[in-house]
């Protein structure tokens, strides 16, 4: 039969603190491409329903292919870098947030509009010169949880999803962000649902 409503209800855009990945227990190796820089990174744009739950891996036929992004590749390696081990150049960690999330968009976003929508919504973002223009920069020190929040809806109207991990000592740390997207992947939306966070009320934000 032919389906063209869209089979899911928003977009999660998740970005992750490199400085966060890193200085965990199990650490982290930089990309073959050179250590990034010290900004949030692309981890995925995640499909999801209304409910919290999400689709995953919908579509075996559309398998990624690099040559579809080629020109997006250089960009991917500064805005969407590997932090996993061992190093990589990126393709096992684009293929895989492809093959699990991107396959199930489809019907919004194609091969090359996924990945490009993805590096567009990081631009237009840019979450840490919104938080370092509310004087909340990565050096280590504690923030509250609640200015962190309060910062980005100053920044970016909308009102974040936060998560956070533990460093080595087992200070609560900034992790990921996430926000909100429409499913034509165009606007920020206030948030359905917000992922469990597991972040206390004062949390570090490491320097990368
Ligand atoms: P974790 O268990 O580390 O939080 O998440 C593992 C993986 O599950 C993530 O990389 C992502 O692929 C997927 N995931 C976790 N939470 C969500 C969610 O709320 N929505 C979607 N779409 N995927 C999620
Ligand atoms: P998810 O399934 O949660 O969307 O993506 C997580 C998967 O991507 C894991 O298999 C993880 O090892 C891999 N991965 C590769 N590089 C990175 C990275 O820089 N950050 C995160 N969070 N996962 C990465």
């Amino acid at each position: 039969s032919i389906s063209t409503g869209q089979d899911f209800d928003f977009f999660y855009f998740v970005q992750q603190w490199p400085g966060s990945y890193c200085d965990t227990k199990q650490s982290c190796c930089y990309p073959t491409t050179g250590k990034p820089e010290a900004d949030f990174s692309i981890h995925g744009l995640w499909p999801n329903y209304n409910d919290g739950s999400y689709p995953s891996n919908c579509d075996p036929d559309s398998p990624f292919d690099s040559s579809k992004i080629s020109n997006l590749i250089p960009k991917m390696q500064s805005d969407w870098p590997t932090l996993a081990c061992p190093s990589g150049d990126g393709l096992k960690f684009w293929k895989h947030e492809w093959e699990k999330h991107g396959t199930c968009s489809e019907s919004e976003l194609d091969h090359h509009a996924y990945f490009e929508t993805a590096l567009k919504l990081k631009d237009q973002l840019n979450l840490l010169q919104v938080l370092k223009s509310s004087g909340i920069e990565p050096d280590g020190g504690f923030y509250s949880l609640k200015s962190i929040k309060a910062a980005i809806k100053e920044g970016t109207g909308y009102t974040p999803g936060i998560e956070c991990n533990v460093d080595e000592s087992r200070n609560s740390q900034l992790y990921q962000i996430y926000m909100c997207v429409d499913s034509s992947g165009t606007s920020l939306i206030n948030c359905p649902l917000f992922p469990r966070n597991r972040c206390s009320s004062q949390i570090e934000f490491p320097s990368f």
